[in-house]
């Protein structure tokens, strides 16, 4: 029995040259953030050059195989800076596009610094993806997360990059306060028929100097466990992979700008958030297809996936192998790589 769902796999990820912007002169107070304009602390912003010069020790990183690099001011809400420094970095940066060393430019912004005036100002840039810190379509959830925009900001925000036919991403949390879950599937809805390039989805976690950080202590806040946001990941994931809507991340990464011991109090964090949701759909996958064949109490399955899909399909520490054997009392059950399979692909016999 094979079950095939559409292949978005075949996409081919650019080479990214991060630019982290800690933000600085943030009006809002997100509960979820623990930048600067909360804690207090200052972050140094590097000025244009330095970032120059990072940009550049970056790229001699680059694999000779990709065909699309871009750099990607990322960490806050790039449209919200000064006018001259939004020039500024846009000015470095477009340097390597000329070069020929990079193909184009990405930032992350908020959905209400979004609108014709300053997208006037990127025009004279090799600007191609905007991505947008959207978090939830639900206004309540929005309110009560101190976003200071609503759902409707983001469908302007869409509808205008639209028009300018920049690539679209679109970011959202799960978890937030307020969300039992409900408003994280309808969002999800509501981003989906907004028809984004691509969507990144993150659980909520609770940063030391956060506003949430406070209302965890005072008991206002639970985080989700570690097992539903997997779950509540992977219905979304299903939600736009059914709109043929890429998922480019799902799960913080661990990175210099986020250290795990140092700023998560509570939370559902996991270093392969991403592949845990996507080992709990193979498992859905593979015990649909042999509940509905029949397959039970059998000496010998054999499940063939994709070389790529045979960690998703084990799960962690053989977590799905255990599962499948228990369930349906089968003795013998072994993964068989299997080339010609598109990377969602699952083939079961027994
Ligand atoms: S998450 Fe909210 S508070 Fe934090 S930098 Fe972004 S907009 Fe500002």
């Amino acid at each position: 029995m094979n079950r095939e769902p559409d292949n978005l796999s075949s996409y081919e990820r650019p080479f990214i040259v991060p630019v982290f912007l800690p933000n600085i002169g943030c009006p809002h107070k997100c509960v979820f953030c623990n930048q600067s304009a909360i804690t207090g602390v200052k972050q140094k912003i590097p000025s244009s050059e330095e970032i120059g010069l990072q940009i550049n020790r970056f790229l001699n990183y680059k694999g000779r195989n990709r065909s699309l690099v871009q750099i990607s001011f990322f960490g806050g809400n790039f449209l919200g800076l000064k006018i001259d420094f939004i020039k500024s970095l846009l000015r470095e940066a477009t340097k390597f596009v000329i070069e020929g060393r990079v193909d184009s430019i990405r930032f992350s912004t908020r959905p209400d610094t979004i609108d014709y005036e300053r997208l006037d100002i990127l025009e004279e840039f090799p600007v191609a993806t905007v991505e947008i810190g959207v978090q939830s379509m639900d206004d309540k959830v929005l309110c009560l997360a101190g976003r200071g925009h609503t759902s409707s900001d983001t469908e302007k925000a869409v509808s205008i990059l639209k028009e300018r036919n920049y690539e679209i991403g679109l970011q959202m949390m799960i978890g937030l306060p307020g969300d039992d879950g409900s408003m994280s599937l309808y969002s999800a809805k509501k981003i989906a028929a907004l028809s984004p390039d691509f969507v990144r989805i993150y659980p909520t976690l609770v940063l030391k100097n956060s506003i949430l950080s406070g209302w965890y202590k005072e008991g206002k806040y639970t985080p989700l466990s570690l097992k539903k946001s997997v779950t509540l990941a992977k219905d979304i994931y299903l939600i736009f992979k059914e709109k043929k809507i890429r998922v480019i991340r799902m799960g913080i990464q661990a990175s210099e700008h986020f250290e795990r011991e140092t700023t998560i109090l509570a939370g559902p964090y996991h270093p392969a958030f991403g592949h845990l949701v996507h080992s709990e759909i193979f498992l859905d996958m593979a015990s649909s297809i042999i509940e509905s064949e029949g397959i039970d109490s059998c000496d010998s399955v054999e499940i063939k996936v994709h070389p790529r899909s045979v960690s998703k399909i084990r799960g962690i520490k053989n977590f799905n192998v255990k599962i499948l054997k228990e369930m349906f009392n089968i003795k013998s059950l072994e993964i068989i790589p299997h080339h010609s399979l598109a990377e969602d692909a699952i083939i079961i016999n027994a």
